[in-house]
């Protein structure tokens, strides 16, 4: 029999199951007027949504706040720990009104970009950016309405407008976003908008936050340090959709606690045609140093009207399955379309395809923990316990972790055996809800080692997900007290 036979029947004989199994792979959906109520909510949860992505660009604090409750009430009513991840808007900019909403614009026209508040006709457009004038040069090129539109910087006048000129015609409408991709833009990382939503997102102890455009690593220190000086545990989640962010990406996956790779405004600021390959390599540098990575936009983008996804979009959830990320995101499709559930038990169904075949990401072998890192030893622990997870064909994989950091590890191997993560940090037990095929659990037990690994298999039975008879891999560390990182691997056939 072929692979690809043996494949097919493998696929055949497991239909019959595939609904009931957890998907590895963990989806981000975007609330929105299409599913912000509690029932709607629940049915995406359901549906298998482990994270809500709240998007600060649209709708006021007091909305999130209300959905902010309900998924807070799923969580204790029902057996989840959903995560809550808060978007900051970041230094977007925007046109602003126009007169009828609606100006037609022609290759050649010649258009003026103004910092003074008006009505945008062919005369004058506001531009939500005061700095617009010293940081653009003649020739750049501006992006209007995610690259829609196209102008060309043609004159920057004493009285600081700029005049450009039509170079990709359309129709503008109103507070259209604005792109620059050739103009290093001297907006702060946190706007003022963003620091009033940083501090509700910190009050409301979201478990993420998400920086937008990021550029270098020093926007993610101003970020990481406006949390600690409020003692936030919220982690953070760096948005790459700059290419100032690529240049600088090694730190900036270092300082970060995750990575979104926002392909709706990477494909603006770079030809298109580079997302794709920038997609798989930061995918493979975030599971290198084990960083959650999300996919995000348009991935069942024709969902928000029809009720099944185009061929493509299928291939495009597929393929970030196979590429190894963290999670799939959705953006409109969950926030505004007309089938927020059916999207979710689409994506769902094709996640759990690939996973369940032999097709499914396998990290490769030779990725070893690097001997110079701080974090060494407890790294080649996580490694190995992941190999002999395998060795077993071991029936759970079982960490124990305070900062998150085991558990993280774990994943970073996507290991077969399914990966169960005791904390006593009770954070973390929503926040690991991003991280590849991780369920959390809160436990504050601190007996000696034996007891804690009978006692997290005991409980790992009632829940229905050992049976007598499976093996189970432990890890942990010793003494107990002392909190050290993981030095420990135990295996365990359960009785
Ligand atoms: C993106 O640009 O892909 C993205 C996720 O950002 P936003 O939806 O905030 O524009």
């Amino acid at each position: 029999m072929t692979n690809l036979t043996k494949y097919l029947h493998q696929q055949m004989d497991k239909e019959a199951g595939i609904q009931h199994t957890h998907h590895r792979t963990k989806i981000v959906a975007t609330v929105g007027p299409a599913c912000d109520t509690y029932e709607k909510l629940l049915d995406l949860v359901r549906a298998g949504v482990n994270v809500f992505r709240l998007n600060f660009s649209h709708g006021s604090h007091e909305d999130k706040a209300q959905i902010i409750e309900h998924i807070r009430n799923i969580n204790s009513t029902e057996p989840y720990n959903i995560a809550i991840l808060g978007d900051l808007q970041g230094p977007k900019l925007r046109v602003g009104e126009i007169e009828n909403n609606y100006l037609p614009l022609a290759i050649g026209d010649i258009l003026t970009f103004t910092n003074t508040k008006c009505i945008g006709n062919l005369e004058k457009i506001y531009v939500s950016y005061p700095n617009l004038a010293d940081d653009v040069k003649v020739g750049n090129i501006i992006m209007i309405d995610d690259g829609k539109i196209e102008v060309k910087v043609v004159d920057i006048t004493k009285e600081k407008d700029v005049k450009v000129q039509v170079t990709l015609g359309g129709v503008l409408s109103s507070k259209k976003g604005i792109n620059l991709p050739d103009t290093k833009i001297s907006l702060p990382a946190l706007t003022e908008k963003d620091l009033i939503d940083l501090e509700f997102i910190i009050e409301q102890k979201l478990d993420w936050v998400a920086l937008s455009f990021v550029r270098s690593v020093k926007d993610i220190v101003i970020l990481r340090n406006k949390l600690d000086e409020k003692k936030s545990k919220t982690k953070i989640i760096a948005k790459i959709e700059k290419p100032e962010a690529l240049v600088n990406i090694r730190d900036i996956i270092l300082e970060s606690d995750a990575i979104m790779i926002a392909r709706g405004d990477l494909g603006v600021e770079l030809p298109v045609e580079q997302v794709p390959l920038i997609q798989r390599e930061l995918i493979r540098k975030c599971i290198h140093r084990a960083k959650p990575v999300i996919v995000a936009t348009q991935m069942m983008e024709s969902m928000i009207d029809r009720t099944k996804p185009n061929r493509s979009e299928i291939t495009d959830v597929a393929n970030a399955v196979l590429e190894g990320a963290d999670a799939v995101m959705l953006s409109g499709e969950t926030a505004a379309g007309n089938h927020p559930t059916l999207v979710v038990e689409t994506m769902c169904k094709i996640i759990r395809q690939v996973e369940q075949t032999e097709y499914r990401y396998n990290r490769e072998e030779d990725l070893k923990p690097l001997s110079h890192s701080p974090s060494f030893l407890s790294d080649a622990v996580c490694y190995n316990a992941c190999k002999i997870s395998k060795d077993l064909n071991a029936n759970a994989l079982v960490g124990m972790t305070q900062s998150g950091y085991t558990a993280f590890m774990l994943s970073s191997y996507r290991p077969e055996s399914p990966v169960y993560i005791f904390t006593k940090e009770r954070s973390l037990v929503n926040q690991l809800s991003l991280s590849w095929g991780v369920r959390a659990f809160f436990y504050n037990e601190e007996e000696s080692l034996d007891n804690i690994v009978t006692d997290q298999i005991n409980i790992l039975k009632q829940r229905g997900f050992l049976q007598t008879g499976d093996v189970v891999v432990n890890t942990g560390s010793t003494p107990i007290h002392l909190h050290l990182p993981t030095n420990v691997i135990k295996v365990t056939k359960v009785d």
